[in-house]
């Protein structure tokens, strides 16, 4: 078989094993676009998901990313009861050097040629800008600015809901969803961190943070009162609750053994590097591992908002409902004697066979 062939039959393959339904390469040597779109699963509604600019080593990064945060978005909108399927794009680019007008029209091209099976979003390497260079192709697309449209980033609804999360976190480690006078350590003093560490603080908690951008964790303390840890100490501190809000995989083989903390609760998403090993190996160390993609879907559930037409005050109260999800996901691994992040997979999972049941 040749290389064309042999590399498209294990795409199918892949996407068949991973359960996806469409993969889209596009490319406009105009612009300079490459860009790859995959629509996981639609059974519960169009599939959203934000897109990614981001200088890929190589085309198979590329792919392996875009294939696998596609996936995490079917599962985060189905767990959060929203009626939305997963879906994800990639820019192969620098987003610092290969932006233009023209690059992102040509994207919103490709998204509107799915007609609404795949709704566009901002993600890393993305700001309001570009998504409304987008929307001048396509309305299939969220994250606009709000003088056009748009309601916004998404990251104070994200940080809301990590908020809830964690409560509800400490409400089944602690008996109590108090957080006063819990030490949390949080890891990044981005978006999502710094609004987080506004909550913790007005709750009285004892914070530590820390960001590999130092001023970042110096205007976070300034405000909260909390302690600067440097960037590779954070997971030796002495706390409660320990809060990822900076880079995936970092619950790790390496990490695990350093952790002093009974609860995980952050918004970085695929916080553990393996999601079943790490997952039971943090249960068997008697650490609550509150699932990321439960406890950061704040962001999802905004931008689902405004593709409805909602009000931001709309996904403000809807990720209040973060603290309760979080709790039935408790619930159901201890019922099941499984982790939490088998448990929220598992209910994900139930409810798109639910509506494909229904559907027949
Ligand atoms: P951000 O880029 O604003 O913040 C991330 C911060 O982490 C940066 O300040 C960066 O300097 C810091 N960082 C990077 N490596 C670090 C390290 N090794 N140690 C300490 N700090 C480090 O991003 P954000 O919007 O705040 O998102 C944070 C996380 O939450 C990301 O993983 C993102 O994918 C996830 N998330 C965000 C949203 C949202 O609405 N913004 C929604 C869902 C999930």
């Amino acid at each position: 078989m040749n290389q064309l062939g042999s590399s498209t039959f294990s795409l199918l393959n892949t996407m068949q094993e991973m359960g996806h339904e469409q993969v889209v390469y596009c490319t406009d040597p105009e612009t300079g676009l490459n860009a790859i779109i995959a629509i996981h699963d639609t059974t519960l509604g169009p599939s959203l998901g934000g897109v990614r600019m981001w200088p890929y080593a190589s085309e198979a990064d590329a792919l392996k990313d875009v294939l696998r945060l596609s996936r995490g978005m079917t599962y985060k909108s189905a767990v959060s009861g929203l009626d939305l399927g997963g879906g994800k794009a990639v820019i192969l680019g620098n987003p610092a050097k290969d932006k233009s007008q023209g690059l992102f029209r040509s994207f919103g091209r490709y998204v509107d040629g799915l007609n609404g099976r795949y709704v566009t979003a901002e993600d890393v390497g993305m700001t309001e800008v570009e998504m409304d260079w987008i929307s001048e192709t396509t309305r299939h697309v969220t994250g606009k600015s709000k003088e056009n449209g748009g309601m916004g980033a998404p990251s104070p609804i994200t940080a809301f809901g990590v908020y809830m999360g964690m409560k509800a976190a400490a409400k089944q480690a602690y008996g109590s969803d108090s957080l006063a006078g819990k030490k949390v350590a949080i890891q990044g003093a981005g978006h999502v961190a710094e609004i987080l560490a506004d909550y913790l603080a007005k709750e009285d908690a004892i914070l530590f943070i820390s960001d590999i951008f130092e001023e970042k964790s110096k205007a976070v303390a300034a405000r909260t009162g909390a302690q600067i840890i440097a960037p590779d100490a954070i997971f030796d501190v002495d706390a409660d609750i320990f809060s990822p809000n900076a880079l995936g995989a970092v619950i790790n083989d390496e990490s695990i053994p350093r952790l002093r903390c009974s609860v995980i609760a952050g918004g970085a998403n695929n916080v553990l590097d393996d999601p079943l090993r790490h997952g039971r190996d943090l249960q068997e160390r008697g650490i609550l591992y509150a699932p990321d993609y439960v406890v950061n879907a704040g962001g999802i559930m905004h931008v689902y908002g405004e593709l409805v037409g909602e009000s931001e005050g709309w996904s403000m109260k809807r990720a209040e409902s973060i603290y309760d999800t979080t709790l039935r996901v408790f619930q159901r691994a201890e019922e099941k004697s499984i982790t939490p992040a088998q448990a929220s997979d598992l209910m994900a999972e139930e409810r798109i066979q639910a509506a494909r049941a229904k559907s027949k």
